[in-house]
């Protein structure tokens, strides 16, 4: 896995522990802490994580997503590179746009300030967090 790819799985990662209880953040944090850079155990751990990650709605009702200032887009890609989730693609004109909404992860924001344009924008997410819960 390419360098880029394991920063922006990590982002998503650390996302996805938004909203989390305290005492499962610490026990996480514990636990990544020791996987070191182990990135299989990593990947097993957030894994588990995912799995005990709740939504009060259907993902496609929540409109928790990137949006793109197309006027300061410079088409760059980086957020498509960035995206392990491949919410952006590129269009045949090369621009770049927001494809897959519904497969951003809740309350993520790792592509944001990675724009050098500053061209993304989520809502807020104070918002939103009432919409993800742990079991
Ligand atoms: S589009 Fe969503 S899931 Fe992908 S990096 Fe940005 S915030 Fe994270
Ligand atoms: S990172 Fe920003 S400027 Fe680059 S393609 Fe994405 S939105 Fe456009």
């Amino acid at each position: 896995m390419s360098e880029g790819k394991k920063k922006s799985m990590k982002v998503a990662a650390w996302a996805m522990m938004a909203n989390m209880p305290l005492k499962l953040k610490a026990e996480i944090t514990l636990k990544m802490l020791l996987a070191g850079s182990d990135e299989r155990k990593r990947r097993e751990l957030m894994h588990s994580v995912s799995e005990r990650r709740r939504l009060t709605l259907p993902r496609n009702q929540i409109k928790w997503h990137p949006s793109i200032d197309q006027k300061a887009c410079k088409q760059c890609k980086v957020c498509l590179n960035f995206c392990p989730k491949g919410v952006y693609s590129e269009k045949a004109d090369g621009s770049i746009v927001v494809a897959n909404p519904y497969e951003c992860v809740m309350l993520c924001t790792g592509c944001e300030g990675r724009c050098p344009e500053g061209a993304i924008s989520f809502p807020d997410k104070k918002d939103f967090q009432k919409y993800v819960y742990y079991v």
